[in-house]
This record gives structure tokens, sequence and C-alpha cells, in this order.
């Protein structure tokens, strides 16, 4: 039996990752699951899959948490924690095996940063991890020895791509990169594919959310809208792959059937191909390097629309060319990036803001960035307040 840790168990990678989990019965057991303010979520977890743990990362909210659980599963024995302390805790349990990294934004640093010291396998959906820090993040999971496998669809599919007879991880790394000459890394171009900056500062919250091929939590849907999504994504690849951000290509490609390719010196381009559905990366990175059944569809390319494929608009969807220049300049930039996409992204689903001013707020923040690498996770953790607060400054100018 193997035992998961599931960070961020209620969100849409969390619930995907469930479903695959109830497939696989005799395989895996839920050891614990967490939430920030989901009690309801976790109540529902609880009842179902009887984890040993169930942290609520929000402390106010633990007494709730417990009433539910005695009046509404009253045979449970699951021990609930809360805090931020105990999402790293149950990260580095010395019973898990595998870590499901789900939680979204910088918000899961800490926790993931855990379950690396503590040598786990890794499944990484949460790419604002390896934005903020990646540098750092991926020197500890070399010197622990964690295993470090991609949920996000393009980046499995990269590193499916990247394979070479079922070679185990750490092989692939060793073989990788020299005859590479380019990562395509696919994006859908989002709900507002085709439209200019007028059409694009009117557009709400709602319509954001309402992503043309994947169901997702309200951040990254946001961020598909904008195409910062991509621009994280270039920057989550770079650090998994060990590529710099020139080697790296984004092709808008609507249909979504191809998740990403490869392309290689002699000419070949390996592409992974499926229907859109997060199940199946879920499914390949939990039995890596066996097949599991992941409950998706397959897909029948008889019946699948032509397949097309165009360059992004990043003149319109500035979010990508900021994401861009920030990787390339290095240093502190994608970490300032991305604390001011999460305040800036905030702000307009709150309806602050419009979704236009998402780039000016990150780009007024990343004034402050510098070339300088943070040397440390507690320097880490203070730029990115510092970004924050610049950000929330320049948001109050626009209010003025
Ligand atoms: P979501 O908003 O649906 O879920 C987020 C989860 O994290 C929830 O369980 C929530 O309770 C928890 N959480 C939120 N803030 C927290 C905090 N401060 N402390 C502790 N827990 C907190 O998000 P999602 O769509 O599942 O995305 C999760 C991550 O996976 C993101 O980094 C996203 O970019 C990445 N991802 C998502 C998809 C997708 O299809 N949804 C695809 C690829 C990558
Ligand atoms: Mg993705």
């Amino acid at each position: 039996m193997i035992n998961i840790c599931l960070l961020g168990a209620t969100g849409s990678i969390g619930q995907n990752a469930l479903d695959v989990l109830r497939l696989h019965p005799s395989k895996f057991r839920l050891r614990s699951i967490t939430a920030n303010t989901d009690v309801e979520g976790l109540v529902a977890q609880i009842a179902e899959f009887e984890p040993d743990t169930a942290v609520i990362a929000d402390s106010s909210l633990e007494n709730k948490l417990w009433e539910r659980v005695s009046s509404e599963v009253p045979q449970s024995k699951v021990k609930i924690l809360s805090g931020q302390d105990s999402l790293s805790k149950v990260a580095s349990d010395e019973q898990v095996h595998t870590v499901v990294a789900a939680i979204v934004g910088a918000a899961g640093l800490l926790p993931t940063l855990s379950a690396v010291r503590a040598g786990k396998r890794i499944l990484l959906a949460n790419k604002e991890v390896l934005v903020c820090a990646g540098k750092l993040f991926m020197s500890e999971v070399k010197a622990s020895g964690a295993e470090l496998l991609p949920l996000d669809s393009e980046h499995n599919a990269i590193f499916q791509c990247m394979q070479q007879n079922q070679l185990s991880y750490e092989e692939v790394e060793v073989n990788k990169s020299p005859d590479i000459r380019r990562i395509l890394l696919t994006a859908s171009g989002g709900p507002f594919r085709g439209y200019n900056r007028e059409s694009l500062e009117e557009v709400t919250p709602e319509q954001a959310f309402a992503h043309p091929n994947w169901e997702m939590g309200r951040k990254i849907s946001v961020d598909s809208a904008t195409l910062m999504n991509k621009g994280l994504e270039l920057i989550e690849a770079c650090w998994l792959f060990d590529v710099p951000p020139s080697k790296v290509e984004i092709l808008v490609h609507p249909q979504s059937i191809i998740h990403s390719l490869v392309e290689y010196d002699d000419g070949s381009q390996l592409a992974q191909l499926g229907t859109p559905d997060m199940k199946t990366p879920i499914a390949h990175a939990l039995g890596f390097p066996e097949r599991l059944i992941s409950g998706a569809n397959f897909l029948d390319l008889t019946k699948t629309p032509a397949l097309t494929f165009e360059e992004a608009d990043s003149e319109t969807f500035d979010c990508l060319s900021l994401a861009i220049y920030a990787a390339e300049r290095g240093g502190s930039y994608p970490l300032f990036l991305n604390a001011a996409n999460e305040v800036a992204v905030q702000a307009f689903i709150e309806g602050k803001i419009k979704i236009t001013q998402i780039a000016d707020l990150v780009k007024n923040t990343l004034q402050f960035a510098t070339e300088n690498e943070p040397v440390s996770i507690d320097e880490v953790i203070e730029l990115d307040e510092l970004a924050r607060k610049y950000c929330l400054d320049s948001l109050k100018e626009i209010w003025k």
C-alpha cells in the first residue's frame, strides 16, 4: 500500500486526484488530506476515505471541523490538525510515500519543501513554488534525493516525451538536454483568444472562470485567461527540465489535445496526446513508471476536431511578455512576478480592477525586483511579502 498525503485535497487537482485514487483502492491509501477553509469538503472526504489525519490551514475553523466530523462522521478516528505548520508536518510524515502538491500559490512553498526535505516522491501541480523559489527548491530536491514528478499537463507531457525506454526519473535527468533543441509548450489560448485590447478590458471574472477546455480553480482560470499561466509554466519548465527560457517556445493549440512537444536535434518532435483531463497526468505520475487506469476518456482521433496551431499574442496578453522577461532576468524577478500576480488576480476576482490591469500591477511591482538570486527560503518569504506590499501600494494608486 502506498500512503498518500494530498495537499490541497478540496481543490480541482485534489478532487481529480481522489477520482484516480478511487479506482485503485488496493494500491493507494489516503493517509492525510489538507484544505485552507473548506470544512464541508474535508468532512465529505473524511467520511469517504477515512484518512488518518486532516488539516485545516485556517486555525479559526478547527473547532467547526471537529464539530462537523463528530456529528456527521461519529465513527471516524481522524486526527484533526490546523495551521500552516501542520501542513508541513503531514507532508513530511514518515508513513507517507507520495505527496501530491496541489495547494494554489506561494502558500504551498513550505509544505512542499517539507516533503522535499523528507525525501518523498512529490507530484507537483503547485507551479508557483517553482516560480518563486526554483533554484533553491531544485537544489533541495537534489540534496535530499526526493523524486519530483510533474502533474501540470504540459510538463507531464514533456516528461513523457523525454523518457527513453522507461528510464527512471534520475536516469532521464542524466540523459536529458544536450540533444533537445526546443520544448514546445502548448497553450489553449484561454477563453479570450482572438480578443483585442479593447474587448479584453470589458471581460468579467465569470467569463474568465469559464475556460473552454479545462475546469480548474479560480486563480489558475484567470491566469489562463491572461496567459500568465503559460508564462508561469515556461518558468516551471526551465527549472524542471534544466533548460534556458530561450529553449522553451509557446505554441497556441486551442483544442488541447497535444499537451506539449519536445524537439530533438535530429528533427524529431515527440508529442503526448490525450483528452484534456487532469486525471491522465495524475495517474501517470501516481503510478510511474507503471501505467494506471485514470478514468479519463480515451481519445478518438477520427472524432477529434482538426488540430490547429498559432503563435501566442503576447502583445494583447502582456502578462505573457512580462513572465518571459522575468524568466530571462532571473534573480528575484520571477518571485516578484508571481507575488504581484497573486495579489492582482485576487483584486480582479473581487471586481476591484479590470483584467488588463493585472499586467499593469505586475509591471509596476517588477520595478523593485533585482537580478540577485535569493539565497535562502527565509529571504524568498521576505521578498514575497515585500512584493505583495509593493503591489498593494500600486493597487491603491489605481483606486485613487
Ligand atoms: P483550487 O483553488 O481549486 O484548489 C486549491 C487548494 O489549495 C484547495 O484545496 C485549497 O483549500 C488549498 N489552499 C488554497 N490556499 C491555501 C493556503 N493559503 N494554505 C493552504 N491551503 C490552501 O486550485 P487548483 O485549480 O486545484 O490548482 C492547484 C494548483 O495546481 C495550482 O498551483 C495550479 O496552478 C495547479 N494546476 C492546476 C490545474 C487544474 O486543472 N486545476 C492544472 C495544472 C496545474
Ligand atoms: Mg498546465
